[in-house]
């Protein structure tokens, strides 16, 4: 026993000094040692162990047999970080290490708890340490195939610049593979529609130099690594559509869902076996040496500020063991997210929509494009190949992307009275019209924020506002290159701003449109709020709950003023999806890139009616964004602005067969079979009908057959309409349909 402990602590010891034994330490079998040291707990699906000191000794699922800790793990399950003042007289980042704590295992009943009287923090002189009196008990129940974790936090010291300010719960360090080899495990990651991360492992363990950003335009603060160089991280809500995560290898996986309905601003968060961030040039060879390891840790990350005198409860992390491919992982959280998350419930006119079409009339240098009276001639082009809905942008006299908050008519567009009139006549002509207002920005510029606007803003820690760029897009160097406009972003609980947003849905059904759509509603970052004007209890508290308070509002006051009127949103968040008719979507999973995902939102919120998004690396490739778009049951933006044969069929498709393609249920792979892989094939499904949508996205003719059993086949929509059968050519980027009736 005595043995044992030292040789742990020397490991521990080798990692934090980077000398090269760290990896032999990896190599002891972590669990041969010493009854009466180990606590365990165990029943036919997952067995779990913490060692005297609370580190995590062993994770294996009991249903295939299978350990998925590659390593000992050299640290009890949790990280934390506190803040004391500001750099002037402390810091805002001090690490509460995970070792050298004087921590007690126990167990009761079904958990284990582990429990600190008090921590040692790191001081800001480098290798100073300080007494905490701060209390911490991390708990792991074990219900079925999932062990559900929980921390309290009691923060009893005296000074008020001192709390909590990070907690990762848990850290769970060493993650080896699911039982068939690091190559064969995929990571599925939330970041906007999905993104399925084939041997993650290698990823995160042979990136070298600081990472990389993946962001909104040019926009630092919509930056975030989430490409593996050096880790994954995420935060929620937006990037990350949904607070849950899975590494998966076919037939079993290991799920990481944040259970929290508090909403509070989440950072989901997978990395190499060390756990350290590394920024370029930093990454010595000894550290390189143990994070060579074929190893991960994995968290969820919360900002709970537990402020002196305070005591915080920590919602639920659930880790599960599951057998099953990563459906398995998704219905684990969607049934946890319909115990209380809103579901989408939208006209049915927008249920049956196969997008819209777009038009700016004012763009962001002031010039004018077309005028109200154009629109209804909008409106007459997007029919003409089956789009009923036009969006339209820029209406304002202030131009798109200036002035924000601040919207009015322009009489040199045609005024008041010509855009009441423009939507009238697309009214009058079965059309239906919906008018872009901005959710969250600021402009600096408008006489809104020099009288009043600043107290709106989201602060930072510093007091000062978070800014964030978008730039303009004019073909002279000015608008397109010299151009830096910085927007201030309004915290969602700052008193008012949820009238604000009202004003601007009255106004805009006022004019006669169909609906509002707010810019960045859906999403942005979840800013953390440190102004004390606003309506949150904690900093990290101010968008999640406060945005679904505001769309609540909005809900109803447009509702309210007509049924069938639309609350539209851009950017992807299940927790405000229910509140909405229509997402406008942004970023990987929505346009086509091999690690594109958008099956991992799509199958886990399928009743969002969410359009695609032509962007990334192929946005030149229209056919493919769209084929890609269709695959997933995506309506169209931008749809109907040009003649175009293979859109025309499509939105053609998506019309013939709108009870099951557009009303239908996103089921994914379920139900039926294809024979090709290098085909793109998912099911939806409506009552006792299935249709398989099949879309080739090779550069070769592909022949593919689908075998549905227990269901025949009713209609076969192959690109030649003299083709019939469940089995046929599909050409280079073109698309089938296949629909199946119950037997
Ligand atoms: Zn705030």
């Amino acid at each position: 026993m005595e043995n044992r402990r030292s040789f742990l602590s020397k490991a521990t010891l080798g990692l934090a000094t980077g000398a090269s034994s760290a990896s032999a330490a990896s190599v002891a079998a972590p669990q041969e040692n010493a009854a009466g040291e180990r606590y365990e707990l165990s029943n036919e699906s997952v067995r779990v162990a913490l060692d005297s000191e609370g580190r995590l000794m062993e994770l294996t699922n009991r249903q295939t047999g299978n350990a998925y800790l590659a390593t000992a793990s050299r640290h009890a399950p949790w990280r934390m970080y506190y803040r004391w003042n500001t750099p002037l007289d402390g810091a805002l980042e001090l690490e509460i290490p995970t070792d050298g704590q004087k921590g007690r295992v126990r167990r009761q009943g079904n958990s284990l708890e582990l429990s600190y009287e008090s921590l040692t923090g790191a001081m800001p002189q480098t290798g100073k340490t300080r007494e905490l009196q701060i209390g911490l008990l991390v708990r792991v129940a074990l219900e079925g195939d999932r062990l559900i974790w929980t921390a309290r936090i009691d923060n009893r010291e005296k000074d008020k610049g001192l709390e909590i300010s990070e907690l990762w719960l848990p850290w769970i360090y060493g993650i080896g593979n699911m039982g068939m080899g690091p190559e064969a495990d995929a990571l599925y990651w939330p970041t906007r529609g999905g993104r399925r991360i084939e041997a993650p492992y290698t990823k995160v363990t042979t990136a070298t130099g600081p990472a990389q950003p993946t962001g909104f335009g040019s926009n630092p603060t919509w930056s975030y690594s989430d490409t593996g160089a050096p880790d994954y991280r995420l935060a929620y809500p937006y990037p990350a559509c949904m607070q849950w995560f899975t590494f998966n290898n076919g037939q079993e996986g290991l799920y990481f869902g944040s259970h929290d309905k508090t909403l509070m601003s989440t950072v989901l968060n997978v990395a190499s076996g060390s756990g350290e961030r590394r920024s370029s040039g930093g990454a010595g060879p000894a550290r390189a040496g143990a994070d060579a390891e074929k190893a991960m840790s994995a968290s969820i990350v919360k900002f709970p500020f537990v402020s002196a005198g305070e005591t915080w409860n920590s919602e639920p992390v659930v880790v599960q063991l599951y057998r099953g491919d990563w459906h398995e992982a998704a219905r684990t959280y969607r049934t946890w997210a319909d115990t209380w998350m809103r579901k989408p419930d939208p006209p049915q006119w927008v249920r049956r929509t196969p997008g819209w079409s777009g038009s700016t009339l004012k763009g962001q240098s002031g010039r004018i494009r077309s005028t109200y009276a154009d629109l209804p001639d909008v409106l007459k082009r997007a029919q003409a190949v089956g789009v009923n809905l036009i969006k339209i942008d820029g209406w304002n006299k202030e131009g798109f992307d200036d002035y924000y908050p601040e919207y009015s008519l322009d009489e040199a567009m045609g005024g008041e009275a010509a855009l009441k009139k423009a939507l009238a006549q697309i009214k009058q002509a079965g059309g239906k019209s919906f008018l872009y207002t901005q959710g969250q920005l600021i402009d600096p510029a408008s006489e809104w924020y020099r009288t009043k606007g600043q107290r709106f803003a989201a602060k930072d820690i510093w007091g000062y506002e978070y800014r964030e760029t978008y730039g303009g897009n004019g073909s002279g160097a000015f608008m397109g290159v010299m151009r830096n406009k910085w927007f201030g972003v309004a915290c969602p609980a700052a008193p008012g701003w949820g009238d604000q947003l009202v004003s601007q849905a009255r106004m805009v059904l006022g004019f006669g449109a169909q609906g509002v759509f707010y810019d960045q509603l859906g999403g942005g970052p979840p800013y953390i709020c440190f102004s004390k004007e606003h309506q949150h209890s904690k900093p990290s508290l101010a968008v999640g709950p406060w945005k679904v308070k505001n769309f609540q509002q909005l809900r109803e006051v447009v509702k309210a003023h007509d049924p069938d009127a639309i609350l539209a949103i851009e950017l992807v968040a299940d927790c405000y999806a229910g509140w909405v008719d229509l997402i406008h979507s942004e970023g990987i999973g929505f346009y086509v890139d091999p690690e594109s995902f958008g099956e991992m939102f799509r199958y886990t919120f399928p009743e969002a009616i969410v359009t695609n998004r032509v962007q990334g690396p192929e946005q030149s490739d229209r056919k493919k964004q769209f084929g890609h778009a269709f695959s997933l049951g995506l309506r169209f933006e931008g749809a109907g602005r040009a003649q175009d044969p293979y859109m025309t069929r499509l939105i053609a498709l998506y019309n013939k067969h709108a009870d099951i393609l557009l009303e239908g249920r996103f089921v994914d792979t379920e139900g039926f079979l294809c024979d090709n892989s290098r085909v793109s094939s998912h099911a939806l499904v409506a009552g006792n009908r299935m249709a398989v949508t099949l879309w080739n996205p090779t550069d070769v003719a592909q022949r593919a057959g689908v075998l549905a059993s227990g269901y025949q086949l009713e209609t076969a929509e192959w690109q030649d309409p003299s083709w019939s059968g469940p089995d046929h050519w599909i050409m280079p980027g073109d698309v089938a349909v296949l629909v199946f009736r119950r037997s």
